[in-house]
């Protein structure tokens, strides 16, 4: 409810509030004047039953005379003043009657007989007498007061009046006592007053009646307007269009409207504004993931089949960190315009396709509807081709490249979370297999992702619930004697069984918990050696397998030294083994940590060496003490030619650096020979054992 219509029943109800004191005090006043009333009222009934009785009385007076006149009538003719005189007497013996006379016929009194002596009630002025001597009948008069009544009778001879008789007699007292009286005027007063109280309440009844059809018809009236502003208020902020109807209502009421539609159109227009931005790229201009995620949404609820190319660029960070922020955004400009140009220019007639930026160096090609398999590896060849080509930013030579990951949507209906993820799976797969390449999404990817994320789950505990443990496979020197031992990590679930760790430390690697893992390995075998150092008197070394991940900063390496030196561990006899792809990542970087590892005392090598594209350079750039040739090379000694060189080939390069080489995955003592032969300083391998506990120290003297 409006304000307005708040004030309107407020002034209704002052209203009826006065109407109910007018009432209250108008029905005082009625009672006050009835009050008043009441004696006069009274009155009033008391002398109509006065004059009542009065009437009646006179009746039965003029009854009287009659009959006495005519009882009289006879002693008259026989002029008997004795028997006059006592019929007279006869007849004022009525207690009521105070007096009667007999007059003659010349109006001179012949016998009479008065209650008081004092008053003579039948002294009237001449005329009446006169008046009375010519009249035939008999007539009556009422006293002022109505308290007495005279009756004259005339009394005729034969042809002439002989006389005339008077009576008067006292009007009886009416039977109505004040007590009744004043109880009949007061039900007459009640009746009245309770009619009069309905009356009221009637008046009241309907007066709230129509105060309350007033209250509703006012705020309906006059709350309409704002109401329908605070509808049409209400619309605009859930996103609608909406409009008012500036030709209807009160003045004041089109002028809100007016404004309210102005007001919404700048809204409309801003919002556009904003929504264009929400959903551009601001580097590229391209349109943004939410741009991208609404448009797939609606191809895929309305069942329209689609491609989607999963574009992330190889290598950008590192031009980013080189050449810094700028060249960074402008080489994505350069990229974006190529993948446009590469989707758009071969085929106009698609407006459907859609180029998007995902944020940082990723970018999607939306296909709509996909092309067929060929066509999308074309493209998608064609994205790679141009993106790879070199860039040229202020006269310098910037050189990205990228992988590709292609998912399909099928008409089974697919989530766009889920098709990008797809699509995310496969251009993993596509980096993994070596980058500069396109990979389309297949169902086993997923299979794959999902046994991630089971063991994802599992390993989260795995250390609390002391489901890991280090195992230990001997490395022999020159002489077949063992020099040291290399950790390996083994997972017993007891829901998952014996998990590898080939499996489970990627995903480790990929969830984050691979520093804690890699710790708590350090820890343990560190122990476990120096107890075995203690308790045999040999000093074999710990090799430790190091993540690539801890080359991201420092925060492992930091951690690691610190083990070290709380462990009380020779330094001088830990092995740390890296990766190359570690060393690829961040090459400043992996310098530093390097260095870091080495200035603590500590061996650095070079695990699974050849495996990698550049061994060579990383061999002249990082300060190593080793490299351990991978098993691939191993098994193919002696019966593959080319593997055999190659080992032979790693091994004088090793030497020539003053490295010291370990040969990895030795099966056959053919192998160990021929290795041994070439100078090999370590070997490794299941010739002389698997990963296993530290052998019982009685078992090493012995041997
Ligand atoms: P890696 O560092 O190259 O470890 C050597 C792998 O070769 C081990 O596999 C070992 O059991 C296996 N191996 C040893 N001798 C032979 C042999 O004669 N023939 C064959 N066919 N294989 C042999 P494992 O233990 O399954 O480890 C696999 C990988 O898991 C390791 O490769 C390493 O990259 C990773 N890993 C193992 N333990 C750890 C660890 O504690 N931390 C980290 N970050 N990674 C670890
Ligand atoms: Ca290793
Ligand atoms: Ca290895």
């Amino acid at each position: 409810m409006s304000w307005f219509n708040r004030l309107t029943v407020r002034v209704c109800l002052i209203l009826l509030g006065l109407l109910g004191a007018v009432t209250a005090s108008y029905y005082s006043l009625v009672q006050r004047a009835l009050d008043n009333q009441a004696p006069a009222l009274e009155r009033h009934l008391a002398d109509a039953r006065n004059k009542t009785a009065a009437g009646e009385t006179a009746r039965s007076t003029l009854d009287a005379a009659q009959i006495s006149a005519q009882v009289l009538q006879s002693a008259l003719a026989r002029d008997d003043r004795v028997q006059l005189q006592s019929l007279v007497e006869a007849i004022g013996s009525d207690h009521w009657i105070r007096q009667v006379s007999l007059y003659d016929d010349m109006g001179h009194l012949v016998v009479e007989h008065r209650a008081s002596r004092l008053v003579d009630y039948s002294l009237q002025g001449e005329g009446d007498v006169a008046a009375l001597r010519r009249s035939k009948v008999p007539i009556y008069r009422i006293a002022a007061d109505s308290r007495n009544v005279s009756a004259w009778a005339p009394i005729w001879g034969e042809q002439a009046p002989l006389a005339t008789l008077f009576i008067n007699r006292v009007v009886r007292e009416h039977a109505i006592t004040a007590d009744t009286l004043e109880n009949q005027v007061r039900e007459v007063w009640e009746d009245l007053s309770s009619s009069l109280m309905v009356g009221l309440t009637r008046g009241a009844g309907i007066a709230l009646l129509i105060n309350i059809a007033a209250i509703l018809w006012l705020s309906r009236e006059i709350g309409r307007p704002y109401d329908r502003l605070a509808a049409a208020f209400s619309g605009l902020g859930k996103g609608r269009r909406v409009r008012l109807r500036t030709n209807e209502g009160p003045t004041e009421s089109r002028r809100l409207s007016d404004r309210f539609n102005s007001m919404a159109s700048d809204l409309e227009q801003a919002n556009r504004q904003v929504r264009e931005i929400a959903f551009t790229d601001a580097v590229t201009c391209l349109p943004n993931r939410a741009a991208v995620m609404q448009r797939l949404t609606e191809l895929l609820d309305s069942k329209d089949p689609a491609a989607l190319l999963f574009v992330d660029l190889d290598d950008f960070k590192r031009v980013n960190d080189v050449f810094g922020h700028d060249v960074g955004d402008e080489t994505l400009r350069c990229v974006a315009s190529r993948i446009c140009a590469e989707v758009r220019s071969k085929d106009d007639s698609r407006p459907q396709d859609m180029v998007a930026r995902l944020g940082g160096d990723e970018f999607v090609v939306l296909l709509t509807p996909p092309p067929p398999e060929r066509a999308l590896n074309k493209i998608s060849n064609r994205i790679i081709r141009r993106v790879s080509q070199v860039i040229e930013i202020e006269n310098r030579d910037i050189y990205v490249g990228a992988s590709v990951g292609v998912a399909i949507a099928s008409d089974r209906g697919s989530e766009a979370d889920e098709l990008l993820r797809h699509a995310d799976m496969a251009m993993y797969q596509a980096k993994n297999a070596g980058k500069g390449q396109a990979i389309q999404f297949d169902s086993n990817m997923q299979v794959d992702a999902d046994r991630m994320g089971v063991i994802e789950r599992h390993l989260r505990n795995a250390i609390a619930k002391r489901e890991l443990r280090v195992e230990y496979q001997p490395i022999l020197n020159a002489a077949y004697q063992v020099a040291g031992y290399e950790a390996l990590v083994r997972w017993n679930n007891p829901i998952l069984g014996d998990v590898s760790p080939g499996e489970f430390i990627p995903v480790a690697e990929a969830y984050g918990m691979i520093g804690e893992i890699d710790l708590w390995i350090a820890k343990t075998s560190l122990r476990a050696l120096s107890d075995f150092h203690v308790a045999s008197g040999a000093t074999p070394f710990l090799s430790l397998n190091m993540s690539g991940q801890h080359f991201v900063n420092d925060v492992f390496t930091i951690a690691l030294l610190e083990c070290l030196a709380a462990s009380g561990f020779d330094p001088r006899k830990l092995h740390v083994e890296i990766t190359e792809t570690a060393l690829l990542r961040d090459e400043e970087k992996a310098l530093d940590i390097v260095e870091r590892i080495r200035g603590g005392g500590v061996q650095v090598y070079l695990d699974d060496f050849g495996t990698g594209f550049s061994s060579r350079s990383h061999l002249a750039n990082f300060q190593l003490d080793g490299i351990k040739i991978d098993v691939s090379f191993v098994r193919g000694i002696p019966h593959d030619d080319g593997k055999t060189n190659l080992t032979a080939g790693i091994i004088s390069l090793a030497r020539s650096l003053d490295l010291h080489v370990v040969a990895e995955g030795v099966e056959e003592q053919v192998q160990a020979d021929f290795l041994s032969s070439l100078g090999c300083d370590y070997l490794q391998g299941w010739r002389f054992g698997k990963a296993a506990p530290l052998p019982a120290v009685r078992d090493v003297i012995s041997a």
